[in-house]
This record gives C-alpha cells, structure tokens and sequence, in this order.
C-alpha cells in the first residue's frame, strides 16, 4: 500500500465507508484525514489517578479504579439480561453492571484477572457500582491509545453516536490517521519562529493534542496550536493591512487652515481633554502619510467622540475634501447633525443630512450639491454609502457607532474612490483589548481613555419590583428640580408582542403616577412611524416633556445633558455593554445622575452578576471584559462579521498573552519583510497568496 495522504477523503479510513463519511460530513465538517485531525479534543480525563474503592463518593466524575474481578454473574432475562460483575481492591469491593454488549464481556472480563475499570461511579443503598465501565486489562498495552495517562474527550452528537462516532470511535478514527499520516504533517510556521517562542512544531503538536504523552507535552501542544491558530488570523488581517497601504495612496491632509484654527480657537465651547489632543494628532500624523487611514477610536460612553470626528472632518475640508459622518440609526444621525450645525451656527462650513427620510426633492438638490462640491460634511444613515450617492472629492469617512457596521460595509466605501477616502470609526462603547485585537485588527486603534473634567460618577442602583413606589418617588422629587427622567424597557424580538405589553402597562402605570399636567412623557418605541418617533424625540430634547418612556432606541448615542435619571426595566435581560450605553444618556450634564436598575427578585446567576457590575462600576473598559468573559466573543460582537471569532482552541478571555504574542510577530515580521520575500518567510508568503486570492483583494479592490 501507498502512504496515505492527509488530503484523503474520509470514507476511506478503515472502518468508515460512505453512511459514516456522509454523517461526519453533516455534523462535523469532516472531509478529509486533515479535517479530522483538526477536530481536537475538547477536554481530557485524567487517567493518572487511581481511586480507591474506599475513596469513592457519587459526587465524582469519571474515576478509574485498579481491582481484580473477583465475581461475575449473568442475571435476569431478555432484555433485562445484564452481567454483574464485582471488582475488589484492598479497601473493598464495588458492582460493575453492563447491559450491553454482553457477549464482549463475557469473553473479555475474566474472573481472578486483574482490570482498570473505568467509568461514573453511582451509589445505592451505600454501596458503589458503575455501569458500562470501560475495562483495560492491567498492565496496559503499550500502544498508541491504550496507555494514555490524559484521555481525549471529542465531541459527538446523538446522529454520529449510533453510528458507534461517540468520543471513543472518533479516538479511534484520530489514532488510525495518525498512525497512517504522522510523516506528512507539515510545518506551517517558520523554523526561527517556533524557536523563539520555544514552541513545538506541528506535527508533535497535532500528537499530543489528540494523544498527550503527559501534562506537559499537552500543555505544550495546546500552547502551540493556539499560537498557530491566533498567528494565522492576525497575519491575515495584518496583510490585508499591509495590501492597502502598499496598494491605495491615501488623500493628504497636509495643512491644518482656517476652519480648524476658527473652530478650536472660537467656537469650541470647552477645552479639549488630554485623550482627545492626543488622538486628534494621530490621526493628523496618519494623513499625513500618503497613505489611506483605517482607525478605530475607541472611547467610553461621554468620552467625547464626536467633538474628535468633527475637528477631523474640519481638517478634510481645510484640504479640500469632503467629508461624510454615518450613524447606525435615523435619530442619531439627526442629533450629530443638529449638534454640529448648531455649534457652528452656519459658519465655516456647510453641513447637510441625508437618511431614509430624506424627500425625493430635497435628496436631488442635495446630490446636485454634494457633486458640485457645495456641500462639506455630509452627516446621515447607510443611505450615505449608496452608490447612487456621488461627492465630489469625498477625503474623510466617520462610522459612528461601529458595532453595527460590518466589514462589508467598510469594504464598500474603499471602492467608493479611486483613491479611497480615510476612514475613522468610532466604537459605541469600549471592546474588549483582545476582541479589538481580532475583529479590528486591520485597523490602528486610538483610545480616549479620558473623560471631561468635572463630571460627576453616576450613581447606580439596583431595586427590585417590590421597591417600585420608592422609584417613581425618586422619579417625582428629581423632576420637580427640573431634571428629566428615561424609561427605558427591553424590546427583544422573538417576544416583541409581549414586550409591547409590557411597555403599554408601564406606560398605562406611568400615566397614573405623572398624571397631566404637572408631567408631560414622549413616548418612543421601533413600531412608531419615523415621523412620529422624531418628534416625540425632539419634545424631549427641547423640554417640553419630562419623561420619556422608550424601547432600546435611544440606545445609542442619544444626547440630552437636561436627562440625569436613567431607569431600566427588566435590567437582567439587558446584556452589559447595552446597560452601559443606556446608562451613558445620563451624566452629561452638570448634574449628578442616577440610573436605576429594575428587575425581578429572582435572578440568574449571570444576571445578577450583570447588575453587580453596573453597580460596581462605570468604567466601560473594565465592562466589556467582564462582559467577554460572561458571554464569550461570538456572542459580543452581535451581528458583525462571525468568521474571526470561530476561534478552535484559543480563548480570547484565557490566551490573551499567545494573542499579543501572535500579533507582535507578525507585526514584526512586515517591519522586517513587508513583502514576504525572505527565504525564511516563505511558508507565510503561500498562506497570504492564498488567503488574497480569495477574499482579501476582491474585498477592497
Ligand atoms: P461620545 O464619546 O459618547 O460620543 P459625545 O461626543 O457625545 O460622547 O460627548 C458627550 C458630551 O460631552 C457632549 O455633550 C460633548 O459636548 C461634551 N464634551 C466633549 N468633549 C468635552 C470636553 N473636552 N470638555 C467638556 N465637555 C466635552
Ligand atoms: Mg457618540
């Protein structure tokens, strides 16, 4: 026989054939000899430990117990029929009872020899047994399975189980492939890498993870196949990184004029915070370059984002550009507008708005506008991105708001030019360092990590339903000092008519509590008509109304200094980020603000822990990690792009030093060679040519 190949399909190992391929296709992904050996392990059983009968306890899991048979009888009829054995070391003796596979047990489990048995231990009636154990005659062959200390665990389903794929048959599967192919392992990373880093190379690696020698040799491959793993993506998304810069010529931002200079010398109305001058000059030194920008700004609910965006902006115009501001949502692309004509009140610039709302008749003035140059800064929704949407010389792009904006959508305003424009996002809220690490990580991060002086913490509460009547007390006496209040309720869509419910009775309750015409409320939920909503919205912005009882609409950005009491209802079904964001609607103002937390009496474990946080802190950086860790990575970044995160091994919560170490490699490696050409570099210029071929260039070019 020839050696097989890695790349063989399934179907032919032994013992598979075409139903099993099919299955292991289906629930695993399986293709190949490869494919299967990517399958790892996802935890591993101590078999070092030997427990002694008089050790046992029902509590434990799996326990391997070293005795010698000492009973065996078959019991009971048909399909009642089971075969009880009895194992006895020196401290006592247990019952090993199977069911099943009765004739293998018969002629394998021997009275007066001595076995490893292997399985859950129950009690009853204080005595120990075990069903189906597993039972390796002592001492243990060595082969390649059979003397494992730590034993694989893989995952199954239900479908590949009866088709005996549980975790033992794909164990099975994973020694026979290696077996066969373990020479044609290749390298993937290089020689000079591995040593640095003194990790082990891949083919000891992809053993050890499936048959570990021992503790160390698995932490060894489990060290080295996250490293693996992380390192590919990062030099991916450092590559298309590379790509751009080597392939767009970014606009020049090269003189800071007149609207720059007017604007922070007459019109900005407060000094600007250290953070905010620090991240304003990277991204002056970033257009200065010559080359295109893509950088993310991440800064806490407050921070003050938008006022960094605006001064941005003001620098494309001062070089002749154009420059467009895009928010997630038709109300906040409304407020950025109304803050940014109303500070500069029609001087310096001409600014504009376009959304969904926009009528036929203003939006052809405004692109006969916005093509003819007249037109500076154009503030909107994804209508912005359009491709019927044609500025003349369009230099700066601001995402607010990012979370809800993916890849493909920034990819579509690089193709928007020839040469495209600079691109600034701006995160809602702060993402975890290592998420940002992953999901952005073709872009160079800027941090605010600074709030305008003076501010006050906003106070926390957490009160459950039976402390209602001190809420509305608390909503009564802060309004009377002319403050105004949010009422903030989940709206979740798989029970939206529900929650509409619950939003009516609270409205209904509200009513009864802030009866006219001392109290005024605007009202705003997702099945309003736009109109509608806007205006609600603006009679709480201009304080004609008090309070104003929403669904998660307002959630982003929303700005209303006057507002200093925030109340979310049903708080536990809020993710954190999402209690963050709401609760940075308040605090903006000189006033001390408040957020109170409703809930039930009755909490998850992870619900409550939500609470304690926001309680604990107003910190947004120190949120999202704990966030990342309640929720894990895939569920954090919601709708965004998912294929980064499908992460095998690593754990962006645990592995955060491999992370870093990853990424700095690869940095590294495009200072030192930033085309791949070093002989050296040779195994990492393949798996770019091949990535780019695929995605990367018909991304952005
Ligand atoms: P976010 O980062 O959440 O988008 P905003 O840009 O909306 O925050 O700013 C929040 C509030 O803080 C706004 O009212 C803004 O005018 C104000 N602000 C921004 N920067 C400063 C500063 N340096 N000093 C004082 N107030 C500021
Ligand atoms: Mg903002």
């Amino acid at each position: 026989m020839f050696a097989s190949d890695l790349d063989t399909t399934i179907e032919f190992l032994k013992g598979v054939g075409p139903k099993r391929a099919e299955i292991l296709q289906k629930e695993l992904g399986i293709y190949t000899y490869a494919d299967l050996l990517g399958c790892y392990p996802f935890r591993y059983i101590d078999r070092t430990r030997f427990y002694k009968i008089n050790e046992l306890d029902a509590d434990l899991p799996y326990v391997q117990i070293l005795g010698r048979i000492t009973g065996k009888e078959t019991i009971g009829e048909k399909h009642k029929k089971r075969i009880v054995a009895r194992l006895t070391d020196e401290t006592g003796t247990i019952e090993l009872v199977w069911f099943q596979s009765l004739k293998w047990v018969d002629e394998n489990v021997m009275r007066g020899k001595v076995y490893i048995a292997f399985g859950k231990p129950t009690v009853f009636n204080s005595s120990y047994s075990i069903s189906h154990p597993e039972m390796e005659s002592y001492p243990r062959p060595a082969t390649l399975t059979g003397n494992l200390t730590l034993q694989p665990v893989y995952n199954s389903t239900e479908k590949l189980k009866k088709f005996s794929l549980d975790s033992k048959g794909i164990q099975k599967m994973q020694a026979l492939v290696i077996e066969q192919c373990l020479q044609e392992i290749r390298e993937t990373i290089p020689a000079y890498i591995l040593d640095k880093y003194r990790m082990v190379n891949r083919k000891e690696a992809l053993l050890n993870i499936h048959f570990p020698k021992d503790t160390i040799a698995l932490q060894n491959a489990q060290r080295r196949l996250k490293f693996e793993e992380l390192f590919f993506i990062q030099l991916q998304l450092l590559s298309n990184k590379q790509f751009r810069e080597l392939k767009f010529k970014g606009h020049l931002f090269s003189t800071v004029g007149k609207r720059v200079n007017t604007f922070y010398k007459d019109i900005l109305p407060f000094e600007l915070t250290g953070a905010q001058k620090r991240v304003i000059k990277e991204i002056r030194l970033d257009t200065q370059r010559g080359i295109q920008m893509n950088r993310l700004v991440q800064g806490d609910v407050g921070s003050g984002k938008t006022v960094v965006a605006l001064m941005s902006m003001l620098l494309a115009n001062d070089n002749g550009y154009q420059a467009c501001m895009m928010a997630p949502t038709e109300i906040l692309a409304r407020q950025h507008y109304h803050s940014i004509a109303s500070l500069l009140d029609g001087r310096l610039i001409k600014v504009d708005i376009l959304t969904g709302n926009t009528t036929k008749k203003q939006r052809i003035l405004l692109h006969q506008q916005l093509e003819a140059g007249e037109i500076d800064i154009l503030v909107g929704t994804h209508a912005l991105i359009e491709d019927k949407v044609v500025f003349k010389n369009l230099g700066l792009v601001v995402i607010d708001e990012q979370h809800r904006f993916g890849v493909e959508q920034r990819a579509k305003l690089w193709r928007k030019n020839s040469t495209p424009p600079h691109i600034l996002v701006m995160t809602a809220t702060p993402i975890p360092r290592t998420l940002a690490m992953t999901l952005y990580g073709d872009l160079d991060v800027s941090m605010i990590d600074e709030l305008p002086a003076g501010r006050k913490p906003i106070e926390t509460k957490h009160l459950v339903e039976g402390q209602r009547l001190r809420m509305f007390g608390f909503m009564k006496t802060e309004i009377a000092k002319g403050r105004q209040v949010y009422v903030v309720y989940p709206l979740i869509k798989e029970s939206e008519k529900l929650d509409l419910l619950h939003l009516e009775a609270g409205i209904e309750q509200m009513r009864y509590q802030f009866p006219l015409p001392d109290f005024q409320i605007s009202i705003v939920h997702g099945q309003m008509p736009n109109k509608d909503k806007q205006y609600e919205m603006q009679r709480f912005i201009d304080g004609q109304t008090q309070i104003m009882v929403a669904t998660t609409v307002i959630e982003v950005g929303v700005n209303v200094p006057n507002a200093s009491v925030m109340i979310i209802e049903n708080a536990e079904r809020f993710g954190l980020s999402q209690l963050h964001q709401l609760r940075g609607r308040v605090g903006r103002g000189a006033e001390q603000s408040f957020c109170i937390l409703m809930s039930g009496e009755k909490l998850s474990r992870e619900g409550r822990k939500r609470l304690e946080t926001m309680v604990m802190t107003n910190n947004g950086f120190e949120i999202s990690e704990i966030d990342l860790e309640l929720r894990g990575p895939g569920d954090l970044s919601g709708t965004m792009q998912s294929g980064v995160l499908d992460l095998k091994l690593a754990d962006l919560v645990k592995d955060q030093q491999i992370l870093q170490e990853a990424r700095n490699t690869v940095i590294e490696i495009f200072q030192q060679d930033p085309t791949l050409s070093l002989p050296e570099n040779a195994l990492l210029k393949r798996f770019v040519d091949k990535k780019s071929r695929g995605i990367a260039l018909d991304k952005i070019s």
